[in-house]
């Protein structure tokens, strides 16, 4: 299937063009002190999504915390996910987690690519990245920039959006990967794509494998990857109130165990159908748990954009005097009035710290 693909390719030397490019520009990141799997594992789950620079001061906190899997393992919930707050995707952290402990019930990381695949959360990319970085595995790893890159040096047309042209893309690598340094020539590959090889205007001029590249060759660069657009997102809108009782605490929810931002915490918030007045309609709704409203000020309106789904949030600040006892209802899903300074020491949905910045400045 790959041979159409490769066979302008003189592979040795694309592997040396590459291999050595990155050996010039590598960056030293703290996930590169060592071949730690585990460490090489954090930093790629991490990385998933989210820039380099963002993450380092993430992931060093997340290693002085956890600087084992045994100390991953056995990390209550608010702590992990505390420790992952601003990054998103918290299921990634919970699977981190759940991979710490099949680890430590396996008595040391697997070593093989089979192996590493079975780990919680760890998908085909994430394997390919751990097995040859860590231990030297020819194994692909086939993230955005390798689809870019690829695509663009053997002038691949397949649409990248469809799941089964992963399949196409590792065949590709897996044929050309060098066998002696499999760990540089995937980071190598990632690096260009992120650096060169960029989605628009890449630096060809530049480019350490610009003489392989068909796509650079026919002047057709800005025509690769083929990506089909991908479903809309799905909107809801909310009404979220920061509650705050005379004493200066805020009334907070924890969300359920399972779905979206699991156990995580958050300020009051509806579902908004649309019936009355946005403000009227939070008031409604918060009739049962809080009798005596002071005042009620516009905050306003955030957007919060997930992978699937955006919350288009109305904000209020809600000033109410209150005796502490709430009612049944808000008990039912575990609302809690807690304090000001102490509320940095719970996981609170990140949507809800753009309304809550805002409300300071009130
Ligand atoms: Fe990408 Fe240009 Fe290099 Fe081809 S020559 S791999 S299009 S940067």
């Amino acid at each position: 299937m790959t041979q159409n693909y490769i066979e302008h390719l003189n592979i040795e030397q694309f592997q040396k063009d590459l291999i050595d490019w990155y050996y010039i520009v590598k960056r030293d990141l703290p996930w590169r002190i060592n071949r730690d799997p585990y460490r090489i594992l954090v930093s790629e789950i991490m990385l998933q999504q989210t820039q380099v620079v963002t993450v380092i001061p993430y992931y060093e906190r997340f290693m002085k915390l956890f600087p084992t899997t045994k100390e991953l393992a056995e990390a209550d919930e608010q702590t992990l996910l505390k420790a992952w707050e601003g990054l998103g995707y918290y299921s990634r952290a919970r699977n981190l987690q759940e991979s710490a402990k099949m680890i430590e019930a396996m008595g040391g990381f697997p070593t093989t690519h089979e192996e590493i695949l079975k780990l919680k959360g760890v998908g085909p990319y994430t394997a390919g990245a751990v097995s040859s970085i860590a231990f030297g595995i020819p194994a692909p790893a086939v993230d955005g920039n390798v689809f870019r890159v690829m695509s663009r040096v053997c002038c691949i047309f397949e649409d990248i959006a469809k799941p089964k042209t992963r399949k196409v893309f590792e065949s590709v690598v897996t044929d050309v990967i060098s066998h002696e340094d499999p760990s540089a020539f995937n980071q190598g590959l990632m690096e260009l794509g992120a650096t060169i090889c960029t989605p628009k205007s890449p630096k060809c001029l530049e480019c350490p494998v610009q003489k392989h590249c068909q796509a650079f060759k026919q002047g057709i660069d800005d025509l690769l990857p083929v990506k089909t657009k991908a479903n809309a997102q799905v909107k809801t809108k909310l009404v979220v109130a920061i509650v705050e009782n005379q004493y200066g605490e805020y009334l907070v929810n924890k969300r359920p165990d399972k779905g979206l931002l699991a156990n995580f915490y958050e300020f009051m918030s509806f579902e908004y159908d649309g019936t009355l007045e946005p403000a009227e309609f939070l008031l409604e709704k918060l009739s049962p748990v809080c009798k005596n409203v002071e005042s009620i000020q516009a905050i306003g309106t955030f957007n919060h954009v997930f992978s699937h789904r955006i919350w288009e949030m109305e904000s209020y600040s809600v000033k109410v005097t209150t005796d502490i006892t709430l009612s049944d209802e808000v008990a039912e899903n575990s609302g809690l009035w807690i304090s000001s300074t102490s509320l940095h020491e719970y996981p609170l949905v990140a949507a809800h710290h753009k309304i809550l910045s805002e409300y300071d400045k009130l």
